[in-house]
């Protein structure tokens, strides 16, 4: 089986990841995959904004590092990407990091549902006992939501991050589902099916099952992404990720070059 691009992988330069891009792509070649991107955290406009992200002088070095993987992997497909976070007001920095470089593709993401609050930080993992899990989860997809209506980006990344440390609203969260996939559907983009859930806490692909499955149902399409922190995270449970949307009715997922999709057969 081949598998699909994996499109979320991070390097050395958000501080939290190790693993040279040549290294990635090296274990790309090993696990199989023709094709991968690089997606890193962007810069936010203050370098002091949180701790986990490459600064805003680093994005020179970034794709420097990206393009001596391409020319030490010649036989592999590797795109220049950024993940993004959505924050309301931060669009004209988002335009403007989308201008500085030749993106392939931007990733939008929602870690923070406040300026303070990244709902995924485990330093900050206190905040969800003082809160019911129902309000932080729409708080989430409203801002996700948001991300998908925003023109800015081509993907939405690991759809239910909320869910990582395994604080589940008792309520039918199904609304916040549909309107999140109608915005992703509506405007054209990709919903990332994302393995990084599965070495995290919930044990699950980022989104859900149900998720997937109302995704296909709706033509939302797709595409794949390890978040791959580490060499050895590349491509990691790939096979499963394409079982889970092949089950769901999946034929095709999604690739981009230079900010312009195609749809491929998976
Ligand atoms: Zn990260
Ligand atoms: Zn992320």
């Amino acid at each position: 089986m081949s598998l699909p691009p994996d499109y979320h992988m991070h390097t050395p330069l958000c501080r939290h990841a190790s693993g040279e891009p040549t290294d990635l792509a090296a274990q790309a070649i090993k696990v199989g995959l023709a094709e991968i991107g690089f997606s890193d955290h962007s810069p936010m406009p203050r370098d002091d904004f949180d701790d986990w992200r490459m600064r805003a002088s680093q994005l020179d070095e970034y794709v420097a590092k990206v393009e001596l993987a391409r020319r030490a992997h010649p036989t592999l497909l590797i795109r220049l990407a950024l993940e993004v976070d959505y924050i309301p007001g931060y669009e004209d920095w988002i335009r403007e990091l989308a201008g500085r470089h030749p993106w392939d593709y931007l990733i939008g993401s929602v870690h923070y549902i406040s300026e303070s609050w990244a709902i995924d930080s485990p330093s900050q993992i206190s905040k969800w006992k003082d809160r019911k899990p129902i309000e932080v989860w729409t708080a989430y997809f409203e801002r996700l939501t948001m991300a998908a209506e925003s023109g800015l980006f081509e993907i939405i990344a690991h759809p239910d991050l909320c869910k990582k440390f395994c604080f589940y609203p008792e309520e039918d969260c199904g609304p916040l589902f549909l309107r999140f996939l109608e915005a992703v559907k509506g405007n054209d983009l990709a919903m990332e099916i994302n393995t990084g859930g599965l070495r995290k806490d919930c044990r699950e692909i980022y989104p859900s099952p149900r998720i997937v499955q109302l995704a296909a149902q709706m033509g939302v399409p797709i595409t794949f992404g390890s978040d791959a922190h580490a060499t050895t995270e590349v491509g990691m449970n790939f096979a499963e990720a394409v079982q889970l949307a092949r089950s769901a009715g999946y034929t095709h997922s999604r690739q981009f070059t230079r900010r312009k999709r195609q749809t491929v057969a998976l």
